[in-house]
């Protein structure tokens, strides 16, 4: 009998139960497993993980291309100095005509001002990745964003989220490739304009580009800025996250180091179901990773969850009651998803001796 439709978020919640449900386990909770679970349900009816992704997404990808604009964050070229919500951030390290610096007041400056914020963020940072892998990636950076985008376009016009995956029979192609393309060089302008914006003054450089008198300099950084970025929007996105950015990789790598940090992990035991699949959750990843492989294999996985969300779906089509097969798990269950590999070759390697 057909399941009735369920808000993502319930659904999920549900997973859980249904899971001890189907494996014959009794759940015992405390008032702490209670009032997390009654959080759970309140936040689940409320917003589900996708749309506080969605939330998310959007709202620094404003900020992002509004901060300078609003002077919340920019660098001023002209002056020399950061402007952080509208107030110059200087180090502090030249004396005015109000004020002469010492080599101490120099020195506590540079501490304050420089030094500790930037420990302060590093740390946190690096804190963040190592329990959580690169949610700053899935969940906030416009570059993924972008990347999202511009696949989910990819898909509906040419069939396939790549241009490095097979050609689809029977797409017609150019008007779709103009739109992709398209799409990729106003993106790409866009940004272009707003990094220029956060080292140039972006009002005047809005009326400049508005009654086009930009200078040499602004034309030629739009447009060497632009032709990166439309090549990398339309060659490589995924490909960049992946290879190309230092803060995914340093994320990554405190990832790793951690084999209880959250990961997306496989029940094998109900692997059976996958049969009626076509790699569904695989073909869903904007990172192109094996969802279903051990943790080395999701490397740059941007715990993005919309592996999580495509499992869902198939079962739910699939109509047998089953909760999903992959999960987002720590601690212990994380170190199952890290080790298995290596118990896994060494069986091979016992056998083929
Ligand atoms: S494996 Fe899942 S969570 Fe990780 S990047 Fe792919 S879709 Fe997102
Ligand atoms: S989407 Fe679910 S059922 Fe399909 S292959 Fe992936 S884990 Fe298996």
């Amino acid at each position: 009998m057909a399941r009735p439709p369920m808000l993502p978020g319930i659904r999920a919640f549900l997973t859980h139960c249904e899971y001890n449900h189907f494996h014959n386990k009794t759940t015992v909770y405390n008032n702490a497993d209670l009032f997390v679970i009654i959080r759970q349900v309140i936040l689940f009816m409320v917003i589900s993980r996708e749309k506080l992704r969605s939330i998310s997404r959007y709202t620094f990808y404003l900020l992002f291309l509004t901060a300078p604009v609003f002077n919340i964050f920019r660098f001023d070229l002209y002056e020399g100095y950061f402007v952080v919500f509208g107030q110059p951030w200087t180090l502090g390290l030249q004396s005015t005509e109000f004020q002469c610096v010492d080599t101490a007041t120099q020195v506590r400056n540079l501490l304050l001002n420089f030094i500790l914020p930037v420990i302060v963020l590093v740390v946190f940072s690096i804190l963040a990745a190592w329990k959580y892998g690169r949610i700053y990636c899935g969940w906030l950076c416009p570059h993924f964003s972008v990347v999202e985008t511009i696949n989910a376009l990819m898909l509906k016009q040419l069939g396939r989220v790549t241009l490095w995956e097979k050609k689809p029979a029977e797409k017609k192609q150019f008007i779709a490739w103009l739109l992709v393309l398209g799409l990729c060089i106003i993106i790409a302008f866009i940004w272009s304009f707003t990094l220029l914006s956060y080292l140039l003054p972006p009002k005047a450089l809005a009326l400049d580009l508005y009654h086009f008198e930009l200078s040499l300099g602004a034309i030629i950084a739009l447009l060497v800025l632009t032709s990166v970025l439309t090549f990398d929007f339309f060659f490589a996105r995924h490909l960049f996250c992946k290879y190309g950015c230092s803060y995914g990789m340093l994320q990554s790598f405190a990832w790793m180091s951690n084999s209880k940090a959250m990961v997306i992990s496989f029940d094998k035991s109900r692997a059976n179901l996958c049969q009626s699949c076509d790699n569904e959750c695989d073909k869903s990843c904007p990172m192109r990773l094996s969802v279903r492989g051990i943790k080395r294999a999701k490397f740059p996985c941007t715990q993005c969850g919309i592996c999580l969300d495509t499992c869902d779906e198939v079962q739910e089509k699939a109509q047998n009651g089953e909760p999903r097969l992959i999960n987002w798990v720590s601690n212990k269950e994380a170190v199952a998803v890290d080790r298995h590999a290596a118990s896994f070759d060494i069986k091979r390697l016992k056998k083929s001796k």
